[in-house]
């Protein structure tokens, strides 16, 4: 299980290689190479210092179990407190309820209407025929995107672009799928305020009742994904969160405060602009890829 994160870790901790006995210098050398490695990764500065002193205490107290090198001791210890914060498992949707309905959060550029397309195609492939709902009256294009993503996916879309009341619609969607397994609904990424935006998605919660919200969040933009994740917690109770974007050079770091606000975990990725570019969410992976 630890075969990705362990060749990854011996870049930064090259010191512990072949060492039957790791003294408290090197724990704390290698700790101090995590740092530098969840900083450079833009994970919150807070964070760091609070799982790098949790590794610390733990590397320093615990004895190895019986077979176990203290090489690969500490590396479990590294992988054990960095799920604690991610969740330990690829967990995907567990489609329990009828109708399941999605809330989709997120702001506009984050890949919110693109994910929708993917996320579609993924329930598709599972056997559910999910239908989407047009709510976001703030971006004219929203719905003419939307329409095309669907359509090529027979996948049923309620919307009306000459419609400006996003509850409305969202009444309007509602009745029009009542009958179906799954329904997702598309929101507005961007108002004058933010705080209108906010405002709206409380409303929309209201109305919806999801049985799951779903905050998309671009892994780019670093220490913001906290902040976005603290804004929309105010409207919804989240429930999961994706992270697009991850194809190029970032290593999404910053999710990792959207999740230590919110308390959900990471259950997808976006790893590119194409319809199938959507990936189960592997912390080890993930991990990997913080430390590397
Ligand atoms: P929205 O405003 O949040 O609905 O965002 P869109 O779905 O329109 O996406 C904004 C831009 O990000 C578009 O150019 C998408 O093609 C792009 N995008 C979305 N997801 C990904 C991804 O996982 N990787 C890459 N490279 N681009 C993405």
């Amino acid at each position: 299980m630890l075969g990705n994160l362990g060749e990854n870790l011996t870049n930064t901790m090259k010191k512990l290689v072949g060492m039957s006995v790791i003294d408290k210098k090197t724990i704390k050398e290698v700790v101090k190479d995590i740092q530098r490695a969840l900083i450079q990764s833009d994970v919150n500065i807070a964070l760091v210092l609070d799982l790098s002193k949790k590794i610390e205490e733990r590397a320093l107290e615990e004895e190895p179990p019986k077979g176990i090198t203290p090489r690969e001791h500490v590396i479990t210890i590294i992988y054990e407190e960095m799920v604690n914060l991610l969740g330990s498992e690829a967990a995907g949707l567990d489609i329990n309820e009828r109708p399941y309905k999605i809330l989709f959060l997120g702001l506009q550029g984050s890949g919110k209407t693109t994910t929708i397309g993917k996320l579609c195609r993924y329930l598709q492939k599972k056997g559910f025929n999910p239908a989407v709902v047009c709510t976001d009256t703030w971006r004219p294009a929203a719905y003419e995107q939307l329409r095309q993503l669907t359509e090529e996916m027979d996948v049923p879309l309620y919307g009306d672009p000459n419609n400006k009341d996003a509850l409305d619609l969202a009444e309007k969607g509602l009745k029009e799928f009542k009958n179906r397994k799954v329904i997702i609904f598309d929101t507005a990424g961007r108002h004058k305020e933010e705080s209108d935006l906010i405002a709206e998605m409380d409303q929309l919660d209201d109305i919806i009742n999801p049985t799951e919200a779903i905050l998309v969040i671009d892994g780019t933009i670093g220490q913001q994904a906290g902040e976005q994740a603290r804004a929309f917690s105010q409207a919804t109770d989240i429930g999961s969160i994706i992270i697009t974007k991850l194809d190029g050079s970032a290593k999404g770091g910053g999710a990792m405060s959207a999740v230590a606000e919110t308390g959900a975990p990471i259950k997808f990725i976006g790893t590119g602009e194409r319809i199938d570019d959507f990936e189960l969410f592997d912390p080890e992976r993930f991990i990997s890829r913080l430390l590397g």
